[in-house]
């Protein structure tokens, strides 16, 4: 036998026993985004590089290890499969002038790249659904995002996640923070990694949000970027957490929260998880009032997060929301000569009245169709012999109650599968 070849690691195969609640979870999506008057937007999943090393930022952990970058050698363009939306989603935005007339609340959803270690909950091809809001100041906005989200956790049947919410202020804020954080590091260069020591004077926001323990008391002690707010970050940020309050939204106030990403700035926010392991962040995001005029826009504000698919998904599963699987409603099992004609027209009758039919392929014995109709979880199966077609009528036969076969008419198998359908569910 030829050697198989294998999906790239890191990179899953969604099965059908699985990709079940995926379908649950986007249809989920879909109904909260719209009672929100959020609306879709689709970008390529390639890009040029210089999209993402502008937004993002040259010395963060995607840009400096993580992005897939390839040169297209028929035309030599630089290009990155997307290791996050945003940057696309803004640069749409851009392209089409969607600014022009009115702010937009936009979302996607899709698979998103990044050449890290593979892990529970860290993946190289992951999925991400995104929400931003273009063209509002807040932070009545920043208010909504926060507030949709934990609508959508109670629609999931998730429990228990922990809001914590910060502020990275506007730019003089963020100079002046820089400045008190570059001495301050400064002093204990001798206990810097190699990394801190290389983003120290290039990007020391970055040093905050570094994974190495062995830099977390020097983080713990370093200044905060929450005692140098002026005062208009103040008040934006404390209007927001007035609102959040007001709403029932509990939520933490986390003074080191910088997220991974450069073009944030004032709100940021993340919902947490201690129920999956070290892969905790389920959502995240802020406000990056400066990335549309970075990507070529005329200035305006913004706010969006993405929220990690599969992470969300573990944790239904955590919270218990197992979800049933769909079964079909009947299986069509038939045999003789004479049948496959009608049996064809039962499958397709019974589709227009809304009911899951699987109609038989593929031949065999009467035994072997059954064994394949109980495999399939179909709750009836419609056996359909040359009496049957003589009589126009089907057998039908419950696949998981004890009850005796009964010869019906075709209307009557509607009936009788609708009418248990609803006695189930009441
Ligand atoms: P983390 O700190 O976990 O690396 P991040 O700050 O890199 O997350 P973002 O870029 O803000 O994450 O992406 C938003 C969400 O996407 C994360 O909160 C997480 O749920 C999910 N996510 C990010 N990277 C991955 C990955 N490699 N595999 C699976 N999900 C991911
Ligand atoms: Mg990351």
């Amino acid at each position: 036998m030829a050697k198989g070849v294998k999906a790239i690691r890191g990179m899953n195969d969604i099965l059908p026993e699985e990709s079940y609640q995926w379908e649950f979870f986007e249809q989920t999506i879909q109904a909260w985004l719209a009672t929100y008057g959020y609306r879709n937007i689709r970008t390529p999943i390639v890009e040029q590089t210089d999209l993402f090393v502008r937004s993002i930022g040259e010395v963060t952990d995607i840009v400096e290890k993580e992005m897939y970058t390839f040169v297209d050698h028929l035309n030599n363009d630089h290009l990155a499969l997307r290791p996050e939306g945003t940057a696309s989603c803004v640069r749409a935005v851009v392209e089409h002038n969607l600014l022009y007339a009115s702010p937009q609340r936009l979302y996607y959803s899709g698979p998103m790249f990044r050449h890290e270690r593979p892990q529970k909950g860290r993946y190289r091809q992951f999925h991400q659904v995104g929400v931003e809001a273009l063209g509002f100041v807040g932070p009545d906005i920043d208010a909504e995002l926060i507030i949709m989200c934990a609508r959508l956790w109670e629609m999931l049947g998730i429990s228990g996640l922990r809001l914590e919410i910060g502020t990275l202020g506007n730019a003089e804020s963020r100079a002046l923070h820089r400045a008190r954080l570059i001495k301050y590091f400064e002093q204990y260069e001798d206990a810097l990694d190699e990394e801190a020591r290389r983003r120290l004077h290039t990007n020391p926001l970055r040093i905050l949000d570094s994974k190495n323990p062995k830099m977390h008391d020097l983080i713990a002690g370093a200044p905060k970027l929450i005692d140098d707010l002026d005062e208009e970050s103040r008040i934006h940020f404390e209007t927001l957490q007035h609102i959040l309050r007001n709403q029932g939204v509990d939520f933490e106030i986390n003074g080191r929260l910088v997220r991974g990403l450069d073009y944030y700035n004032s709100t940021v926010f993340e919902w947490v998880t201690d129920r999956l392991g070290a892969q905790g962040t389920v959502c995240a995001g802020g406000r990056y009032d400066g990335l549309i005029e970075q990507i070529g826009g005329k200035p305006a504000p913004a706010c969006g997060f993405a929220m990690g698919v599969e992470r969300l998904l573990s944790l239904m599963s955590e919270c218990g929301g197992e979800l049933l699987r769909p079964v079909p409603d009947v299986y069509i099992v038939h045999q003789g000569e004479t049948v496959i004609d009608f049996a064809w027209k039962t499958a397709e009758f019974l589709r227009n009245e809304g009911l899951k039919a699987i109609l038989h392929c593929g031949g065999g014995s009467f035994k072997s169709q059954m064994k394949k109709a109980d495999a399939s979880g179909a709750r009836y199966a419609v056996i359909i012999g040359d009496d049957e077609v003589l009589a126009q009528q089907v057998t039908i036969k419950s696949l998981r109650e004890v009850s005796n076969q009964a010869s019906v008419a075709l209307g009557a198998v509607v009936d009788l599968i609708k009418n248990n359908r609803n006695e189930k569910s009441n």
